[in-house]
C-alpha cells in the first residue's frame, strides 16, 4: 500500500519540458517527495544520430534548469528500469510512477513487460501529453480507424477541446537520499557532423518557447508560401514536438487566442498540418508496423532494386538532379529538410531508383533532427503509395518540374549547391541540358564539378510505371 509520504516518481521519456506537461503537473500535484528518473537507453535513440545528439542536449538543459529552479537532480540511470524501480520500491515503497505515454509501439511493448513485471505493485500513471486525441478514441461510422486525412481531421476538428496549457509546478520537494546515484555514463559526445547541425537549430524548450511565441509571424503567408523552400515560411517547430520540447496543445491554444492576428487561410492551413501529424500518429497506433512492413500488403511483391552505389549518391546529394541534391545536402548539413523537399527526394529513391523506402526511412531516421517514428513513416509509404491513402500508383514526381515550380530562382538549388552558383534560373534545373560552351561559360564541367543525372527522369518513369502496374 503506498502512504501519503512516500516519494513519487516522474520519469522522463521524450517529453523534454515544464511547460504543459502532465505527468510533471500530476507527479507534483499533492506536493509529495518528487524523484524524477530518466532511463537514456530505454528510448532506443542512437547516440550518433541527429535526434540522439538533440535528445542529448535537450536532456542536459532541462537537467540544468531542474537544478537551478528546484534544486533537484534528475537521477539519469544506466540499464534497466526494473532493477532500478524494484530497488526503490523495496527501499522506499515508492510504487507511482508518473509518465506521459511516447506514441512508440517498440516503447509500448517495453512498457506492457513493465507493468505485467511489477502486477500492479507499482502503479503506472499514463497521460497523453503529446496529441491532441487519444488514437484509441477517434473511429469512423463503422467503429473501425480512418485511412484518409480528409475525413479523419473532420472528425477531430468537430471534437476538438484545447485546456488551458499548464504552467511548470511552483515548487518540488525533491526526495534527497544517497541511494540515487547517476550512474549513466552517456557522456555527451558530440560528432563534428552534430556540433555543425548546431549552427541552425538549438535544442531546448527555452528556444522551443521562443519560436511559439514568434508563430504569428512565422507562419504569415503560410498558405501560400509553405511549399516554397526558400521562402522559408514554415515554423520549424517539428523538432521542438518530436522531443517534446513543446505540447501541441499549447502551440494550438496560442494561436486560437491569436486567432484575431492571423489570416484566416493561414490559420486554417497550418491547423491541418497539426492534422496530419494527429493522422500519422493515428495510423501508427492501429498499425503498429507502419515503419517497417508495407500498409499495402500488394508492395510485399515489389521488385525494389539493391543498388548500394545509388543508394549512397542520393544520400549525399550527388544524384545530378539539383533540386534532389540540394534537399539532400540541406538535410545532412542542418538535420533538417524542407516538406516539399521531403516529398521530392523521397519520391526520386522510391520511384526513379527504385530503392525501398524502407532505405530512405532509415537513413531521415539517422539525419533528422526532426525524427519521429509516425510522421517518418507515414510521409515514405506516402510517396512511395505503400500506405494507407489510395494513392494512383503513377504519383510519380518529376524533379524537374517540381523544382521550376517550387523555386523557379534556382535560390535554394544555389544555397545547398554553391558549384551551380552561376547559372541562370532558366538553366538551373537541368544543368546536362546545356551546351558545352554554356557549360564552360558557367564554370560547370559535368562529371567533375557536377554529376550527370544517374538516371534519364522519362526512362525511369516507364520503369516505375511498369512495376507499379504488375502490382495491381
Ligand atoms: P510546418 O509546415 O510549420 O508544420 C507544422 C507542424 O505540422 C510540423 O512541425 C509537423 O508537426 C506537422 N506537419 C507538417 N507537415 C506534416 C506532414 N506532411 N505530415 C505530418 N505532420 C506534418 N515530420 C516530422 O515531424 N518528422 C519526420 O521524421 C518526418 N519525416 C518525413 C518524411 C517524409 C518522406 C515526408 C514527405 C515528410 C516527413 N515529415 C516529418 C513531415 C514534414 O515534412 C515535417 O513535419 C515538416 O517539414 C516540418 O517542418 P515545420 O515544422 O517547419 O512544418
Amino acid at each position: 500500500m503506498s502512504n501519503k509520504q512516500d516519494p513519487v516518481i516522474y520519469w522522463i521519456r521524450d517529453d523534454f519540458r515544464m511547460h504543459d506537461n502532465i505527468a510533471l503537473h500530476e507527479a507534483t500535484a499533492e506536493n509529495k517527495e518528487l524523484i524524477i528518473a530518466y532511463f537514456p537507453e530505454y528510448m532506443g535513440k542512437k547516440n550518433n544520430t541527429a535526434e540522439g545528439m538533440w535528445t542529448q542536449n535537450s536532456f542536459e538543459k532541462l537537467k540544468k534548469k531542474y537544478k537551478e529552479e528546484y534544486k533537484i537532480e534528475i537521477t539519469s540511470f544506466a540499464g534497466d528500469p526494473k532493477q532500478q524501480f524494484s530497488k526503490l520500491f523495496k527501499a522506499y515503497n515508492t510504487s507511482q510512477i508518473y509518465i506521459n505515454n511516447v506514441c512508440d509501439p517498440e516503447i509500448n511493448k517495453k512498457d506492457d513487460k513493465l507493468k505485467k513485471f511489477f502486477d500492479k505493485k507499482i502503479i503506472f500513471n499514463n497521460f497523453n501529453s503529446s496529441l491532441l486525441f487519444n488514437s484509441k478514441d477517434i473511429k469512423n461510422n463503422s467503429g473501425s480507424y480512418f485511412k484518409v486525412y480528409t475525413p479523419f481531421w473532420r472528425n477531430c476538428l468537430a471534437r476538438l477541446i484545447i485546456r488551458k496549457p499548464l504552467k511548470p509546478p511552483k515548487k518540488i520537494r525533491a526526495f534527497k537520499n544517497k541511494f540515487l546515484i547517476n550512474d549513466s555514463h552517456n557522456k555527451i559526445k558530440y560528432h563534428d557532423w552534430a556540433l555543425k547541425l548546431f549552427r541552425y537549430f538549438t535544442p531546448g524548450e527555452e528556444e522551443a518557447r521562443s519560436q511559439l511565441f514568434k508563430l504569428g509571424g512565422l507562419i504569415k503567408d503560410y498558405a501560400n508560401n509553405r511549399d516554397y523552400p526558400v521562402k522559408d515560411s514554415t515554423s520549424k517547430l517539428s523538432m521542438y514536438f518530436a522531443r517534446g520540447e513543446l505540447s501541441v496543445n499549447e502551440v494550438m491554444f496560442h494561436l486560437i487566442k491569436n486567432k484575431s492576428k492571423i489570416n484566416k487561410n493561414d490559420f486554417d492551413k497550418f491547423t491541418s498540418q497539426i492534422g496530419w501529424r494527429e493522422f500519422s500518429y493515428n495510423i501508427l497506433y492501429n498499425f503498429s508496423k507502419l515503419s517497417s512492413e508495407n500498409f499495402n500488403k500488394k508492395f510485399d511483391n515489389f521488385e525494389w532494386d539493391t543498388n548500394k552505389k545509388n543508394l549512397e549518391k542520393w544520400k549525399i546529394g550527388q544524384t545530378g538532379y539539383p533540386i534532389v541534391d540540394a534537399g539532400m545536402r540541406e538535410l545532412y548539413q542542418t538535420g533538417y529538410m524542407h516538406n516539399r523537399v521531403r516529398m521530392i527526394t523521397a519520391s526520386f529513391l522510391v520511384k526513379d531508383l527504385l530503392l525501398d523506402w524502407r532505405l530512405g526511412r532509415k537513413w531521415f531516421e539517422e539525419t533528422l533532427f526532426d525524427h519521429d517514428i509516425a510522421n517518418n513513416s507515414a510521409g515514405w509509404q506516402w510517396v512511395a503509395g505503400s500506405g494507407t491513402d489510395a494513392a494512383p500508383y503513377f504519383r510519380i514526381f518529376n524533379p524537374t518540374l517540381q523544382s521550376e515550380r517550387f523555386d523557379k530562382e534556382g535560390k535554394y538549388i544555389k544555397k545547398w549547391i554553391p558549384e551551380l552558383i552561376d547559372l541562370p534560373p532558366k538553366f538551373i534545373h537541368s544543368p546536362s541540358k546545356l551546351s558545352s560552351v554554356d557549360l564552360k561559360k558557367y564554370n560547370i564541367v559535368l562529371g567533375s564539378t557536377y554529376p550527370y543525372p544517374m538516371v534519364d527522369h522519362s526512362v525511369a518513369r516507364d520503369r516505375a510505371l511498369k512495376l507499379y502496374k504488375k502490382l495491381k
